[in-house]
């Protein structure tokens, strides 16, 4: 298909600074010049665009740190596809006048149904299950070992924000008893508050991880956190990888320190350690918490009305806590 290039050379260039997942991309090119990871791809170009380039588009794994914000001195707005923005140096583009935004609220439904579908895969052992038909063991070996029950058991959300409220919400209807950590109470909610990880993981059957990634959370959980989760408690991750410490995690898995995990979130994405893979009683996903086309598209439409928005020169739909 020929394009005017005068069309072509109205449209606002906006660097796409890591892979953009594709709806958000299809969105993008036909509304502006996207430079799709120029930086990489062709530095000379770069240097040569970046003094006029005002907008970023990223998605919720993206890495802008401060050395490639400092490139980009006419910086206005960095558009996240996605909510968690930790790879992101906000404060960074803050001192440099932009304004970074993301997808809140969108995602909450998909996040948390995969919240409970690793909860009940860990518990019921399906993919093993599944693993066990496949293979012929059922008719070879007969009936698999009995699994663990999932209603009516305690469960511990680390995080209680957007997306931790609708995992709370869902759990209810399974008939399971709600506790929580997160930075404070929240006295509107009928859930128990427990100050710290570790003494939360003591009272619950299952840990749910939902928190933000980044510096704050760091390895909040990590072997002192396991070990009071016990031997028949189950990790569930659908947080960031960093919150987790990985390494602690295997080891506790290896020794039985704990029951299980299920985990959409890794320390080094796409690579998962063979260690972990080599674990039957762990259910790996990669990174599908907001995988849905539905989600995605309404993440994608939320990501442009943000650039959008700043083009027109009108308020920003949802800009980070932080740059309100
Ligand atoms: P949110 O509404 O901001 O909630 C975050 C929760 O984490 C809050 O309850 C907050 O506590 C708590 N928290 C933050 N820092 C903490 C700390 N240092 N110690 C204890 N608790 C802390 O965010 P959300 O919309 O629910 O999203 C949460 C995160 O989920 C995102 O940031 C993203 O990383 C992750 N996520 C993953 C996927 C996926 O595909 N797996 C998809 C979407 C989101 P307060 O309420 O006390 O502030």
């Amino acid at each position: 298909m020929s394009q005017d290039p005068r069309a072509a050379a109205a449209k606002p260039p906006v660097l796409a600074v890591t892979r953009i997942p594709a709806l958000y991309m299809e969105g993008l090119v036909k509304r502006y010049e996207v430079l799709d990871r120029l930086q990489d791809t062709d530095p000379a170009a770069f240097a040569a665009r970046a003094p006029h380039i005002q907008a970023v588009a990223a998605s919720g794994e993206s890495k802008l740190p401060a050395e490639l914000v400092a490139r980009l001195p006419a910086l206005k707005i960095v558009s996240v596809n996605g909510v968690g923005y930790d790879g992101i140096d906000v404060a960074a583009c803050k001192a440099r006048g932009a304004v970074v935004t993301h997808t809140p609220e969108v995602l909450n439904d998909d996040v948390a149904d995969l919240a409970i579908g690793l909860m009940l895969s860990a518990a019921r052992q399906l993919p093993a299950a599944d693993r066990y038909v496949r293979a012929g063991d059922w008719a070879a070996k007969g009936p698999m070992p009995l699994a663990r029950k999932m209603s009516g058991a305690r469960l511990g959300l680390v995080g209680m924000g957007r997306i931790g409220k609708a995992i709370a919400t869902r759990a209810l209807a399974f008939g399971m008893s709600i506790a929580y950590t997160a930075r404070s109470a929240k006295g509107e909610l009928p859930y128990r508050f427990f100050p710290t990880a570790e003494a939360l993981a003591a009272e619950v059957d299952f840990l749910v991880v939902i928190t933000p990634g980044g510096a704050g959370t760091k390895h909040m959980i990590d072997a002192a956190v396991l070990k009071a989760l016990g031997r028949k408690g189950i990790l569930v991750n659908v947080a960031r990888g960093s919150v987790v410490d990985e390494p602690a995690l295997i080891e506790a898995l290896e020794q039985g320190v704990i029951g299980g995990a299920a985990l959409d979130v890794f320390a080094d994405e796409p690579h998962v350690p063979e260690r972990l893979k080599a674990l039957p009683q762990v259910v790996l996903v990669p990174h599908i918490g907001s995988a849905t086309t539905r989600t995605r598209q309404a993440m994608a439409d939320l990501a442009l009305a943000n650039l959008e928005a700043f083009f027109a020169g009108r308020p920003l739909p949802s800009p980070v806590p932080e740059c309100r």
